[in-house]
C-alpha cells in the first residue's frame, strides 16, 4: 500500500496535535525500521527513548506472547502472579522498598505529585494545602492539567488553564536559585537529571549531588524524573548516578515497556509512598500482568546486554566523531551516552528531512536541536553508517 493513504487518514480525522515527519512505519526490528513501501530507515529516535532494547526485542516480544496466553489484566481488585515479581526486580534496581505502577510517565509523575504533597502535610507538618514543589525551566514531566501548569514554555499552556497552583520554576543548573526559593512549605525538588525534551540540556558538574545535599539539609524531598534518562539510556542505569545521587524518589517509564506496552512506576522508600491507603489512589491498567512480565523481560534485556555500558561505551564514540563535522550552523554537540543533542544555529527541521531522504530517522526538539537517541542494541558499524550520513548532510550546509 502507498505511504498517501494512512497519511490521508491521519489527516483527516486525527486531531492537530503532532507534526509528524511525513513517512509511515510499518515494522521494525532492532535498530530499523521499514515503511509500507519498503524503504527502510534507521531509527535514531527511539520512540523518545522508549525503545532503548531496540523494536521488537526478541525476549521481550516473547514475554509479551506467553504473557498473552495466560492472562492480560486483573485490575487491583485481585492480585496477580507477575505484578509481585516486577516489585521485587524495581525495589533491587532502585534500592527503594517501595514500588507503585502506573502506565505512562505522565502518570507516574502524577502519582509522585501527589506522594510528596500527602508526604509534606502528613511527615513534614506542612500546613494544609500549603506544599510548594520546586521545579526547573525548561522542564518536561508531561501534558496532564497538572504538569502542564509548572512548565516554562507557553505553548504547553496556552489555553487550558485554570492551571494547578504549588509549584515554584527556578533556573536549571542554578543552585543558588534552588536555595533561595526554598521555603518552610517546600516539599520536594522535582528534575530531571537532564533535561531531554529542552535539546538535551546537561547541568553543570555538581548541580545533582549539591541540590541533593540542599534537599537534604531543609527536609526536601529530591524527585528524579528518569523516565527518558533512566534505564541505560545516558550511559548509567540511571542518570543520577553521574553525580552518584540516589534520589528520594524515582519515576520512570518509557523503555520499562520494552517498546511495547506503556509501564511505569515510582519508587521510594515507606516512609514517602507508604501514604496512599486503599482508595486514595489507583488505575485500571496499572501494575496488570501483561505489563508486568513484559517490563520484567525488558529490565532483563537492558541488565543481560549490558545497555548501559554499551550507551557509555558507544555514546562517548559517536559523540567524538559528532564532534568532528566542522559545519558553520552547528552551534554545539553535547550528550552523555547515546542521548545527544546536536545544537543549530538555524531551524533544525529541514536537517531532519534531509536526514530522512539518506534513510535515518530523527527528530528536532524544540526548534533549533536534533536529538540522536538510537535503541542502545545499535552496533558501532551503524553507528558508522549514521555518522556518514549527518556529516554529508551538515558539511553540505
Ligand atoms: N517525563 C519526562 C522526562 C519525559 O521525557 C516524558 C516524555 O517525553 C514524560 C515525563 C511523559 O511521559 P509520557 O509521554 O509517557 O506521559
Amino acid at each position: 500500500m502507498s505511504n498517501a493513504v494512512p497519511m490521508r487518514l491521519e489527516q483527516q480525522y486525527g486531531a492537530n496535535n503532532y507534526h509528524p515527519l511525513p513517512i509511515v512505519l510499518a515494522k521494525g526490528e532492532g535498530v530499523w525500521v521499514e515503511d509500507q513501501e519498503g524503504n527502510r530507515y534507521m531509527d535514531m529516535l527511539s520512540a523518545y527513548s522508549a525503545l532503548n532494547q531496540g523494536h521488537r526485542h526478541p525476549k521481550i516480544i516473547s514475554a509479551l506472547k506467553d504473557q498473552a496466553d495466560k492472562i492480560t489484566l486483573t485490575s487491583r481488585a485481585f492480585h496477580n502472579d507477575k505484578l509481585g515479581l516486577l516489585y521485587e526486580r524495581l525495589a533491587k534496581l532502585t534500592q527503594k522498598n517501595m514500588i507503585l505502577p502506573m502506565n505512562t510517565g505522565a502518570e507516574a509523575v502524577e502519582t509522585a505529585i501527589k506522594a510528596i504533597r500527602r508526604w509534606a502535610y502528613d511527615v513534614k507538618k506542612v500546613a494544609h494545602d500549603q506544599a510548594e514543589i520546586i521545579v526547573a525551566s525548561g522542564n518536561f514531566h508531561g501534558r496532564t492539567t497538572t504538569i502542564i501548569s509548572f512548565t516554562s514554555d507557553a505553548e504547553y499552556q496556552r489555553g487550558f488553564g485554570p492551571l494547578t497552583p504549588g509549584f515554584r520554576i527556578v533556573p536549571y543548573g542554578d543552585l543558588e536559585a534552588l536555595e533561595q526559593a526554598i521555603t518552610p512549605n517546600t516539599a520536594a525538588f522535582l528534575v530531571e537529571p537532564i533535561q531531554g525534551e529542552a535539546g538535551i540540556v546537561i547541568p553543570p558538574d555538581g548541580y545533582l549531588s549539591s541540590a541533593y545535599a540542599l534537599c537534604k539539609q531543609h527536609q526536601v524531598l529530591f524527585v528524579a524524573d528518569e523516565i527518558q534518562t533512566g534505564l541505560g539510556r545516558t550511559g548509567k542505569m540511571f542518570a543520577c548516578e553521574w553525580e552518584d545521587v540516589v534520589p528520594d524518589v524515582y519515576i520512570i517509564g518509557k523503555a520499562l515497556g520494552g517498546g511495547v506496552f506503556p509501564v511505569s512506576a515510582v519508587a521510594a522508600d515507606r516512609e514517602i509512598l507508604g501514604v496512599f491507603e486503599p482508595g486514595s489512589h489507583g488505575s485500571t491498567f496499572g501494575g496488570n500482568p501483561l505489563g508486568s512480565a513484559v517490563a520484567v523481560a525488558a529490565l532483563d534485556v537492558i541488565e543481560e546486554e549490558g545497555l548501559a555500558l554499551r550507551s557509555r561505551e558507544l555514546g562517548t564514540y559517536f559523540l567524538n566523531k559528532l564532534l568532528t563535522i566542522e559545519s558553520p550552523i552547528i552551534k554545539e554537540v553535547r550528550g552523555r551516552g547515546l542521548f545527544i543533542g546536536v545544537e543549530l544555529t538555524t531551524k533544525a527541521r529541514p536537517y531532519c528531512e534531509k536526514l530522512k531522504d539518506l534513510g535515518l530517522l530523527c527528530k528536532e526538539t524544540h526548534e533549533n536541536t536534533i536529538r540522536f537517541a538510537p535503541p542502545l542494541v545499535i552496533t558501532t558499524e551503524e553507528l558508522d553508517w549514521a555518522f556518514a550520513r549527518i556529516a554529508s548532510v551538515f558539511e553540505q550546509a
